[in-house]
């Protein structure tokens, strides 16, 4: 995967308000396309292993209890310069100090409950994206 993709996830927070339309509507706005998509509900497990970077921060078992309170959407989504454009589509990680029109300041309800993940390196991108998906769902 290289430069023209990223990885996405719509937190609980936003699918259980019914913001899953509108996010998805941003990110289209934003010049991206949906490469992959699925709804699915992760265990504590795969919680922990998709934030093991996190795994001595004192935010990380909030963070995967919050990630496993219910259904997310896992999106992998092509546009050029993806990840860094993403990341400035979605804003900074506490909403508070996200820039107005971003998807964070828009829906997020706290830095823990901040409605989308993005990828922070065409790497990890990949590994997250292979995390969540196999080859055959992806339509790119
Ligand atoms: N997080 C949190 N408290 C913090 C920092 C982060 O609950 O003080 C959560 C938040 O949901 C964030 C995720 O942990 O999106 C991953 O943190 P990271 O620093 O990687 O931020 P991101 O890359 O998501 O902007
Ligand atoms: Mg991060």
């Amino acid at each position: 995967m290289n430069n023209d993709f990223t990885f996405s996830i719509i937190k609980p927070n936003a699918v259980r308000t019914g913001k899953t339309g509108p996010i998805l509507a941003m990110i289209n706005e934003g010049g991206f396309e949906i490469a992959a998509m699925r709804l699915v509900k992760m265990t504590l497990s795969q919680a922990e292993s998709f934030y093991m970077v996190h795994k001595e921060r004192p935010f990380f078992e909030g963070l995967v209890e919050f990630m496993t309170s219910g259904p997310v959407v896992v999106l992998i989504l092509k546009r050029e310069n993806a990840v860094e454009a993403f990341r400035k589509l979605i804003g900074a990680t506490n909403p508070a100090k996200a820039e107005p029109g971003t998807i964070r300041k828009t829906f997020a309800v706290s830095v823990q409950m901040n409605a989308v993940h993005g990828s922070d390196s065409p790497e990890n991108a990949a590994n997250e994206a292979n995390f969540f998906f196999s080859g055959i769902e992806r339509f790119f």
